[in-house]
């Protein structure tokens, strides 16, 4: 029998409220080891909220969060061991270089100084930053900015990755060499990743998680969302946009 696979992202029963806003409820989801999903949702859904309680940096208002089997609360430190995180804008410094922003993430996460340089190395190579090493990260184009971040997510050689809009701002080639980059990290890592563009979701996931106004509206195989037409018709029906609003018609007058 084969053995069941670890769940290394799991979500139960999120949410998030900002006074009386419900940013996030009842958030339920596991993804087990070596998936890819695509997190797809309109602008304001929750996909970062619900990204940022999932890597610890904010405290739900109710349910748990867990990644490789850790509590993201009161197993802080042994669930960042596993993760890597790519929040929307950075974490850069403008002023440091990319190679010193390395060596300040990796001592901060405690690698000894020749683990450290091995993995500098690895990562460099891995994310091509040759090119940048020395130049202020403030000076670099977007796509560069990109790389770097995805080198100090990758640092430490998590299992797991969480990535919130990766792609967002980058030109096509840049997107193309991104997604490139997923799909070989996706052979050794589980991956979670956020985007509210539809063609990011049959490009990177073999699952998709939409979410609307803080709920989870489908999880399931791209494929079976799409039933052989576009992704547009579903997202449109079950994101509820426009609802109440005619389409505007010529004056015939
Ligand atoms: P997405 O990442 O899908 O665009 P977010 O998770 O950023 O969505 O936001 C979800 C909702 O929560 C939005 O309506 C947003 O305006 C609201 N929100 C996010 N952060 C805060 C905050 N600190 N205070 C109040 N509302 C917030």
């Amino acid at each position: 029998m084969a053995a069941t696979p670890k769940i290394m992202i799991e979500a139960r029963g999120l949410a998030k409220y900002y006074g009386p806003f419900v940013a996030v409820r009842d958030v339920t989801f596991a993804i087990p080891e070596g998936q890819i999903v695509a997190f797809l949702g309109p602008n304001g859904a929750g996909k970062s909220t619900t990204m940022r309680i999932l890597t610890g940096y904010l405290a739900p208002s109710g349910g748990t969060a867990r990644i490789a089997g850790f509590d993201v609360r009161t197993q802080r430190l042994e669930a960042a061991k596993r993760l890597g995180y790519l929040p929307e804008n950075g974490p850069l410094y403008d002023d440091m270089t990319p190679v010193g922003l390395l060596k300040f993430f990796g001592e901060a996460r405690c690698l000894p100084p020749d683990r450290l340089s091995q993995r500098i190395d690895l990562v460099v190579e891995q994310c091509a930053l040759h090119d940048v090493l020395e130049k202020p990260i403030g000076k670099l184009s977007r796509g560069y900015r990109q790389r770097v971040g995805l080198a100090q997510a990758l640092l430490h050689d998590p299992e797991v990755l969480i990535m919130d809009e990766p792609t967002a701002g980058l030109d096509p080639n840049q997107i193309r060499e991104f997604r490139e980059n997923i799909k070989v990290l996706g052979k050794t890592k589980t991956i979670l990743i956020s985007t509210h563009i539809l063609q990011e979701v049959s490009a990177v996931g073999d699952r998709v998680l939409l979410i609307h106004n803080g709920k989870l509206v489908y999880d399931g195989k791209p494929d079976e969302l799409r039933k052989g037409g576009s992704l547009e018709e579903p997202f449109y029906r079950l994101t509820g946009y426009g609802k109440g609003i005619s389409p505007v018609k010529e004056d015939t007058d």
